[in-house]
């Protein structure tokens, strides 16, 4: 898909929804690459992207407004679970969290697979 039509792009609700929390090493104090400023101690091992552990969580690297046009601050540098979250719809499967953090902010399921036809 081109970057032009990522739905991603003018959304950005599920980086403030979500604690974004990783392995401590994922940062660049660690053999990572995210700022470690960026992040905030979860436990002794964890951390979590700053600004997503909050009461209403929105990650400190979210640049833009919710819904509108919107980009990651650390888009190269961002951390495994920023990378392995799929937009839902992407291989065409549903990703029900994508979902959820686009209706908290009244944005539109992406991804309504076909259903069976009644007979
Ligand atoms: S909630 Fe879904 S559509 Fe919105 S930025 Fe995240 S992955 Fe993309
Ligand atoms: S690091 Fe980037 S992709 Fe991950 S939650 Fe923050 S703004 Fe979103």
């Amino acid at each position: 898909m081109s970057d032009l039509l990522n739905p991603c792009m003018t959304c950005g609700a599920c980086c403030a929804y979500f604690r974004v929390s990783f392995y401590w090493a994922e940062a660049d104090d660690g053999a990572g690459a995210v700022p470690v400023e960026l992040t905030e101690p979860l436990g002794l091992l964890m951390r979590n992207m700053r600004g997503t552990n909050d009461r209403q969580p929105h990650c400190i690297a979210l640049q833009g407004d919710v819904g509108g046009c919107v980009s990651c601050g650390i888009y190269q540098q961002r951390p495994s679970p920023c990378r392995e979250f799929s937009m839902s719809g992407e291989n065409g499967e549903v990703n029900e969290a994508c979902d959820r953090a686009r209706a908290r902010y009244g944005l539109p399921a992406l991804f309504h697979p076909s259903l069976p036809e009644m007979t």
